[in-house]
């Protein structure tokens, strides 16, 4: 009965895997088609075209919090006072009296001047496009192959990311079709890094909401679906820091998880035991404490009032 009980919460804390390894690349590439059946059944989906207009939403709302914050001219933010210092960190300001912050910003790393009240938005850019993940190549001819391809099609001013996205999309698609579940979604998962990483955040935030999406649905390596609760805690973060950057609560976030799964999924709603309403009350409860910390400031009745009288 102990054992047994050991079992089970160490089954039930497991939670599923985003790391890309030579051994499940390798074993995808070679599995040889055996859960082709299963595969069939499971994408047999309609592909709708969906209106992104949510996402431009979303996208609007990251690049207004992304925007560059400080002053390059070595000038108190309060004041406009000069101020001499060679060194980062805090400053007090001789003429205003007032703390201000001398930091690196993330966009084009220039040193700034900034207000102490900007310090959290600061760190949270910060926060949003560090630590990108990269997936690392087990087969590097297959990533100089697709560039060749791309260069063939007559793609200028090829970037490393454009044929990132490529290659991973090959490898997603090859991992959907051998049933690799599991490894698909790391894929995915992968997708959104590289997004994060060209400041794509709204559609960083869609793949990750997917990610989340198929992970409720247990994914795995033999094409099967067995419904999991636990959040990987990577992906937690992750969602966590766009979440923070944009100032946005996931009870707030329906329209984007819905388009997220609608625009995505590639399998049949009734192959999975987690439909999209689940999954997303799931998140919902995984961030509530998150969501009650961000008091979303709605517009004040007085202002409502005076921009419909003018
Ligand atoms: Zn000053």
């Amino acid at each position: 009965m102990q054992i047994l009980k050991k079992i089970f919460s160490k089954a039930k804390a497991e939670e599923i895997r985003l790391e890309i390894t030579k051994y499940d690349v390798n074993e995808m590439k070679d599995s040889d088609q055996k859960h082709q059946n299963k595969v069939h059944k499971d994408l047999e989906k309609k592909l709708e075209v969906k209106d992104r207009s949510v996402v431009m939403v979303y996208e609007k709302r990251f690049i207004g919090k992304f925007k560059k914050l400080g002053n390059t001219h070595q000038k108190c933010p309060y004041c406009r006072n000069a101020y001499k210092t060679l060194t980062l960190g805090e400053k007090k300001c001789v003429k205003c009296s007032k703390t201000f912050m001398v930091k690196k910003r993330v966009q084009d790393l220039g040193t700034v001047a900034y207000p102490l009240e900007n310090k959290k938005q600061f760190d949270l850019q910060w926060t949003a496009i560090s630590k990108v993940k990269k997936f690392k190549f087990y087969l590097n001819h297959e990533y100089v192959y697709i560039e060749q391809e791309l260069k063939k099609k007559g793609k200028i001013n090829l970037q490393t990311t454009d044929v990132m996205h490529s290659v991973i999309n090959a490898y997603a698609k090859n991992s959907l079709n051998s049933g690799y579940y599991e490894l698909y979604t790391a894929f995915i998962f992968y997708k959104a890094e590289l997004m994060r990483s060209e400041q794509r955040f709204s559609e960083a935030l869609v793949y990750y909401f997917y990610v989340h999406f198929l992970q409720n649905n247990g994914v795995d390596n033999e094409a099967n679906f067995q419904a999991k609760n636990n959040m990987n805690k990577e992906l937690r973060q992750r969602i966590v820091d766009l979440l923070d950057l944009g100032n946005i609560q996931i009870k707030e976030s329906k329209d984007l998880f819905d388009y997220a799964v609608e625009h995505l999924s590639v399998f049949s709603q009734t192959r999975m035991s987690v439909n999209t309403y689940k999954s997303y009350k799931i998140l919902i409860k995984e961030f509530k404490e998150e969501d009650a910390q961000k008091q979303v400031k709605k517009p004040m009745r007085s202002f409502v009032l005076y921009t419909k009288a003018s």
